[in-house]
């Protein structure tokens, strides 16, 4: 399918690796232009490289655009506001606006809420609520003015199932997840422009394997033993894959995802047991 996307200009914010660089490989692969962004410059020239050979491997292969979109790396800490600035003027040159922005950092450590300070809470709200705000406060109504934008936040599934530990994740991210309900259901929703979340269950990525490896230590298994032990209660039985969760991602951006707004998108393998 044809997601109609090729050529628009996209944010991917996180993207050096894991979830965030799946969606921009499956943007980049249909053709649109991207705007990546992680803290580490040499990490994400890196990773620049690796999607300009991807969707040229991908388009030579008879993949989804035989188009040779542009990627640009802007390496800064998208939770500061001169970092975002920083994102905003690589966006293809002066002037010219996102027409898709993938918010996305890195999650808030895990603990005991006894423990969690005044400045803990504002770290995660400052990245897991606050700034995805800011990114899409800076560019809907450039996208509303056009006729078409398409807003994807990466939050995650214990939004729908807390996970205890997670707390600074659950607060934040519920706070976001709240404003978007009401943001994406504004005027801006019969000028073309779309805001919804994706929610991530256990996908098998850096921050995954650093939470199991932790957590394999504590139970005195194997990381291995444990790996394989948690896959097991997923149904699927398995970990999702970056570029699954990267392919979600590009059909909320498209074309036809047109009439899917202010939507909670759950991608966890069956892990939520829920009817709903
Ligand atoms: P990851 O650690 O593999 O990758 C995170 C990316 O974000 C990296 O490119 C990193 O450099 C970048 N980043 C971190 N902080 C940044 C900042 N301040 N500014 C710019 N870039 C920054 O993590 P991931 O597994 O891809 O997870 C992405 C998000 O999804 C996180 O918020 C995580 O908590 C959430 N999540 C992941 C899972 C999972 O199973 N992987 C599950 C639920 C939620």
């Amino acid at each position: 399918m044809d997601l109609g996307i090729a050529g628009k200009w996209a944010l991917v914010c996180g993207a050096s690796k894991g979830l965030g660089y799946g969606c921009a490989q499956a943007l980049v692969r249909e053709g649109v232009n991207v705007v990546i962004n992680a803290r580490n410059a040499e990490a994400l020239q890196e990773t620049a490289a690796l999607l300009i050979a991807d969707s040229a491997n991908a388009a030579s292969a008879g993949g989804p655009k035989a188009s040779k979109p542009q990627v640009l790396a802007v390496a800064a800490d998208i939770t500061t506001e001169a970092g975002r600035a920083a994102v905003f003027a690589a966006a293809g040159g002066p002037g010219r606006d996102f027409d898709i922005v993938v918010t996305n950092a890195g999650g808030p450590p895990t603990g005991d809420f006894r423990d969690w300070d005044r400045e803990a809470w504002i770290k995660a709200v400052d990245a897991n609520m606050l700034t995805p705000i800011e990114l899409i406060k800076a560019t809907v109504d450039g996208m509303a003015a056009r006729g078409f934008g398409r807003i994807v936040n990466i939050t995650s599934s214990a939004v729908k199932a807390p996970i205890d530990i997670l707390g600074l994740s659950n607060g934040a991210r519920s706070g976001l997840t709240g404003f978007v309900a009401g943001a994406a259901r504004s005027k801006i929703a019969a000028r073309g422009v779309t805001i919804n979340n994706l929610l991530p269950g256990k996908f098998d990525t850096d921050r995954l394997a650093a939470t199991v490896n932790a957590a394999a230590g504590k139970a005195g298994k194997s990381v291995d033993e444990f790996r394989a032990a948690q896959q097991a209660q997923i149904p699927a039985g398995r970990y999702g894959t970056a570029a699954e969760f990267g392919a979600i991602c590009a059909f909320l951006c498209s074309v036809q995802a047109g009439y899917m707004t202010g939507q909670n998108v759950l991608a966890d393998g069956g892990a939520y047991p829920g009817t709903f």
